[in-house]
């Protein structure tokens, strides 16, 4: 048996800048003696943000989950909102604490986002949206849900926390849609500690967002629409401004790194690479795979318990699927048989550990105890006799 590495290997480690330049970062906050609504640090990341992923406009937020509430909340969207299940919890709560109702559309099996196919006969009077998910990196189908949108007179609202940078033929992906949330949060590829922003193309979103972001306050005495907290920080934005200086040096280690994943991995039977776009497409935010059970001789929860063995500790995103939220399980698009390709992902997805400070030979020796966990069928067969 391989040995186990001597201090656990977790899933992701933030990216860190140098602490000189944050000292110094600080060192100005100190002297502005200002240290939130819309300082000198918030202004900056804001126009440095828009000028890097090259948005008509970028408003910032203290999480990307309030991001996006308010991100919906702005469009002004009532009833029904066809959704994936196959996402993180804050995709479907936001729509909650909007009054929203989720419409749980399945998933495409190879890239587990939402299926555009299957969007058009969840339809309903009441649906005034789509809220879809670029899971893991993999771009949705844009242009074909921009088009059942355009024939519904439907907003199309992106969760772009997993598309940091991401380009889909030949343009920024907040291209598409009416809006885009990312996550700044610290397990991010680009991180503020905690954070979020809304891109967006129309010009009346931006005050109303500015607005909904610090209680509706127009002035010192005027509140013109109810509004919440959700103003990033002086230091969450200085941090973000000297993370974006190493965020291009991470995405290239993580470059590095997921070469060395698919090399190993496509000999081993049974597991298939979610994540397997290259260049601008992908945005080596995880690097996940599925466990065929079959092939691979072992279930994915077999196998992330004989991982922990060794010390490796991936995670299970997305598991469980959010229609499976008590809450929900009155609707009928959150039944089990009217999900059946989210239901076969959510047992088989692993994200396996990916971040800049891994080491090359870190992963080649995650790969081995992956081929060494591998149960051939001959195995299992003599095992059964
Ligand atoms: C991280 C994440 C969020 C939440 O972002 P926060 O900045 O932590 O609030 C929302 N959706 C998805 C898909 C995420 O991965």
């Amino acid at each position: 048996m391989i040995t186990p590495f001597e201090s656990p290997i977790f899933v992701t480690r933030p990216v860190f800048p140098d602490l000189a330049d944050y000292t110094a970062q600080l060192t100005e906050i100190w002297d502005s003696k200002q240290l939130t609504n819309n300082g000198l640090q918030h202004k900056r990341l804001e126009g440095e943000l828009a000028e890097y992923l090259a948005a008509t406009h970028l408003k910032l937020f203290s999480n990307g989950t309030l991001a996006l509430l308010l991100g919906l909340k702005a469009l002004g969207l009532k009833g029904e909102v066809i959704t994936t299940p196959f996402t993180f919890p804050a995709t479907v709560q936001c729509l909650d604490w909007n009054q929203l109702t989720p419409v749980f559309c399945d998933i495409d099996p190879v890239t587990l986002n939402i299926d555009a196919d299957k969007i058009e006969s969840l339809i309903s009077e009441q649906t005034s949206a789509i809220l879809a998910v670029h899971v893991f990196g993999n771009p949705c189908e844009v242009e074909k849900i921009q088009k059942i949108a355009d024939k519904h007179h439907l907003r199309v609202i992106y969760d772009g926390a997993h598309v940091f940078g991401t380009e889909v033929m030949g343009k920024p992906i907040h291209h598409y849609g009416d809006m885009t949330m990312y996550s700044f949060h610290a397990t991010k590829l680009f991180n503020t500690v905690e954070g979020g922003a809304l891109a967006f193309k129309e010009d009346h979103l931006a005050q109303k967002l500015d607005l909904l972001k610090n209680f509706g306050l127009l002035d010192a005495e005027q509140v013109v629409l109810s509004g919440l907290n959700a103003k990033m920080n002086e230091l969450q934005a200085a941090m973000g401004r000297e993370v974006l200086k190493v965020v291009d040096v991470e995405r290239e280690k993580r470059h590095e790194l997921k070469k060395i994943y698919e090399a190993h991995l496509n000999a081993i039977p049974g597991l298939r690479i979610v994540t397997s776009l290259e260049g601008a497409a992908s945005s080596y935010q995880y690097f996940v795979i599925e466990v065929d059970q079959d092939q691979y001789g072992r279930t994915r929860d077999e196998l992330f318990d004989a991982l922990a063995d060794y010390n490796v500790f991936p995670r299970k995103y997305f598991y469980p699927l959010c229609s499976d939220f008590s809450w929900y399980s009155r609707l009928e698009s959150a039944q089990p048989e009217n999900l059946p390709v989210a239901r076969k992902s959510v047992q088989q997805v692993l994200s396996m550990p990916f971040y800049g400070e891994l080491s090359r030979e870190a992963v080649e020796k995650i790969c081995g105890i992956l081929k060494e966990l591998h149960v051939e069928k001959k195995e299992v067969l003599n095992y059964r006799k």
